[in-house]
């Protein structure tokens, strides 16, 4: 699915981030910058040992809830790692939606700090930390297109998602939140 946003682009596809050839791809870290499962595991083993020699000497304290921290791609195809650090679920009332699209905007924010053009996501939060997908993939949406719209870019901004199902949601957000 594509979406034409003034002089942005916006793109669900089904698929692995690790494979994407884009200027910067986001991973779904924790805040020790620890490496983990799910999406953190698939890129630091694809990306290389490189990237978390990297992070833990740049960011020996990690990395907030609701931010998201820089570093070079290792092995991957894409120039930069905006490792972004979304809310485990508490049951929503515990700031939760304000972290997650606060994580979003930082990413998008490196990303024209960096300048990228092209940018990468994954479903942060809809994984291991438990985020309802619905939920998860409207906030995602809705946070990049307020932020596209304002900022007019990055000129691509690609959800990847891994399973037909959280691109399902992802593709309802979209409906929801895009006039047409
Ligand atoms: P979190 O801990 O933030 O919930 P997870 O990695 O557990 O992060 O899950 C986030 C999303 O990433 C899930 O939808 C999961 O299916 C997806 N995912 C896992 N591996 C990959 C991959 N290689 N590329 C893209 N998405 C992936």
């Amino acid at each position: 699915m594509i979406v034409k946003l003034g002089p942005c682009r916006l793109e669900l596809v089904q698929g692995d981030i690790t494979q994407q050839h884009v200027d910067a791809i986001v991973n779904a870290a924790n805040s020790r910058l620890a490496g983990g499962g799910g999406v953190d595991g698939a890129i630091h083993q694809a990306g290389g040992p490189e990237i978390l020699r990297e992070t833990a000497a740049k960011y020996p304290e990690g990395c907030a809830t609701g931010n998201a921290v820089v570093s070079t791609a290792g092995n991957l195809p894409a120039r930069f790692i905006f490792h972004a650090v979304g809310p485990i679920w508490k049951g929503g009332r515990q700031g939760e939606p304000e972290q997650l699209a606060s994580a979003c905007r930082a990413c998008l924010f490196h990303a024209i700090e960096h300048h990228c053009d092209s940018i990468a996501f994954p479903a942060i939060s809809a994984g291991a930390y438990g985020y309802p997908l619905d939920l998860a993939a409207n906030n995602l949406i809705k946070t990049t297109m307020d932020f596209v719209r304002w900022h007019q870019k990055p000129a691509l901004v690609r959800f990847v998602l891994f399973d037909q199902g959280t691109w399902g949601a992802f593709a309802r957000a979209v409906e929801e939140v895009v006039p047409r």
